[in-house]
């Protein structure tokens, strides 16, 4: 089983993040975090923060920088729209090594660095219902409750 722990991120492909910068911004009221690019992905990636701190929800908005990066191809194919769903994990190299076993198919059989320095892989639609799904585990840096007061501090 993956036992998700939560929705991490919902990716979605755009032409252009300058674009659609208004609709998140202004009509989505959405919190810009960042944008950075991906030169591996060959994409451009615009971070954005939705609700409180008690349930924040991110979207990933994808925007390629070639010709050649997936996202263009996946914009060529089915236009704009949501691209993939990101479940937030532990142990992820032992959940992918779980699911090869009982053959569900996966884009990446090992985790790699993602965004924010997380470990990533990606699942294949044709065996997730059609949805592609990415599987997240943060940074234990980025994970690490606060030091208790009186206990170490760095
Ligand atoms: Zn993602």
């Amino acid at each position: 089983m993956i036992e998700a722990k939560a929705v991490n991120h919902i990716g979605i492909a755009v032409h252009s993040i300058d674009a659609q910068r208004d609709y998140y911004e202004r009509i989505l009221g959405a919190r810009l975090e960042s944008i950075e690019e991906v030169a591996e992905q060959r994409v451009r990636v615009a971070f954005y923060l939705l609700g409180g701190s008690q349930c924040p929800v991110r979207l990933e908005i994808l925007e390629p920088t070639a010709a050649d990066s997936p996202i263009a191809a996946f914009i060529e194919k089915r236009g704009e729209g949501v691209h993939h769903v990101a479940y937030t994990v532990d142990d992820i190299a032992a959940r992918l090594a779980m699911l090869k076993s009982v053959g569900v198919r996966l884009i990446d059989e090992r985790p790699r660095i993602g965004a924010h320095q997380a470990q990533i892989a990606f699942l294949h639609p044709k065996s997730t219902g059609g949805v592609l799904t990415e599987l997240c585990q943060p940074s234990a840096a980025a994970t690490k409750p606060a030091p208790l007061a009186g206990g170490a501090r760095h």
